[in-house]
């Protein structure tokens, strides 16, 4: 979601023959202006062991139904505290001012794994950070309250609310809509019940920024019709069109609010002939607001995924969504260029800017196709655990979708004989 103020009243706002656009001073590109400023997102628990604070048990997970932990022996239920707002990460965007972020945006280490000693027994459990172990000499469940500075822990997380039932429902009628022209084989092993619970990391991110855009449009004057005579000496009429050509220059804030960038570089792999990631994206988006301060508890039963790429790997990436945002929302004021404006030139002037490192719930039903000659491809139909929308891909059965569309083809060039013909 996005936000923008009017661009400015005066000369910039209006159509301006003429003025040549020179850029202002004070446009450094899009580097932010100071260093980062760490809000711990840390838990304060800090003994391993998070207890029930009705019956002491240490093992709890997410009530998908209510949203709600529940402990697993006494099945008392209690809500985590709202990320954003307990850790005042929520402030007006118009207000940021330099880099803000999270501290679990912290660059990622090669090694996340982490050794906790159990409070319990004193046993020395190793754990793979960002979930939780169970200590197997006491059995009580050891979870990773310490953020350790390795990147692996988000700042908050999305609780599922779209429950398992659901999801394999929503993913048998999504191939269910496809399956004529789906891959024999794929039908043969579809299992929708198969379908897992995947924490997949993201950056979250609040832009406060200035954009500056120039480019060229064009306002029509007139139109008319002329006679034209070719080489043989017959004559056919063509429409012709004066137009002003006008330089445009937009200058206006724009506070983006919770833009979500995938951080992982195998979800950010863009090759369609490896894998079908992109479909993760079509699914967006995810009521992030809505996040809790991460708790380990909400992954039990779930798998997660760890993030690999840092705010400095990502910064370009968010730049270039803000800049195609702020084309978006320019193309809003310039009705007057009735036949169109063309961009030269998006400048982003970046006030502040806000990073918080985030746990976003999908359901996952994947299939590894291996193809004729050896290769495989990888297909996955993702459904957003809280809004439930589906998307993905399904092997293709080929011969049949070219038959079909052979078909589609005649029947259109039929169509479009017989609009000839009525015209
Ligand atoms: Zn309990
Ligand atoms: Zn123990």
């Amino acid at each position: 979601m996005s936000d923008v103020h009017a661009p400015q009243a005066g000369a910039e706002g209006t159509p301006d023959p003429g003025t040549g656009a020179t850029p202002a001073p004070g446009f450094p590109g899009v580097e932010p202006p100071d260093g980062p400023r760490v809000v711990s997102t840390e838990g304060d628990r800090g003994d391993g062991i998070v207890r029930c604070e009705r019956c002491g048990a240490s093992d709890a997970s997410l009530n998908v139904a209510t949203g709600m932990l529940r402990c697993n022996f006494c099945r008392h239920e209690w809500r985590t505290e709202n990320a954003l707002a307990s850790f005042d990460l929520d402030g007006a965007i118009g207000d940021l001012r330099g880099v803000v972020v999270g501290s679990g945006t912290a660059a990622v280490t090669a090694d996340p794994a982490v050794t906790l000693k159990c409070t319990a027994c004193g046993a020395e459990v190793v754990i793979e950070a960002g979930v939780q172990a169970r200590c197997h000499w006491c059995r009580n469940t050891l979870s990773l309250t310490e953020q350790v500075p390795n990147g692996a822990v988000p700042d908050m997380v999305l609780p599922f609310s779209v429950t398992k039932a659901d999801a394999v429902t929503r993913v048998a009628e999504f191939v269910g809509k496809r399956k004529f022209f789906a891959h024999r084989q794929f039908k043969a092993e579809f299992s929708p019940e198969n379908v897992l619970g995947v924490y997949l990391p993201y950056m979250v991110v609040d832009v406060n920024t200035r954009a500056r855009l120039t480019g060229e449009g064009e306002h029509q004057t007139r139109s008319y019709t002329v006679q034209v005579r070719n080489a043989k000496g017959e004559t056919h009429s063509e429409r012709r069109y004066d137009a002003d050509v006008y330089d445009v220059r937009r200058t206006f804030d724009l506070h983006v609010d919770d833009l979500t960038v995938e951080s992982s570089t195998e979800r950010l792999d863009r090759d369609t002939s490896r894998t079908s990631n992109n479909v993760i994206n079509t699914i967006l988006p995810f009521d992030v607001e809505n996040s809790v301060r991460y708790d380990p508890r909400y992954l039990q039963g779930f798998t997660s995924e760890r993030r690999d790429v840092d705010v400095d790997g990502l910064r370009g990436a968010v730049h270039q969504q803000v800049r195609d945002i702020a084309r978006w929302r320019a193309d809003e004021t310039i009705g007057f260029y009735d036949r169109g404006v063309r961009w030269d030139t998006t400048d982003l002037d970046v006030q502040g800017e806000r990073w918080v490192s985030a746990y976003l719930p999908v359901w996952l039903y994947s299939y590894l196709q291996t193809r004729k000659d050896g290769s495989t491809l990888l297909h996955y139909v993702a459904v957003n655990g809280r809004t439930g929308e589906t998307m993905g891909s399904v092997p293709l059965n080929w011969p049949r979708l070219l038959a079909v569309s052979a078909v589609v083809e005649a029947v259109g060039a039929v169509a479009a004989a017989v609009l000839w013909v009525l015209s």
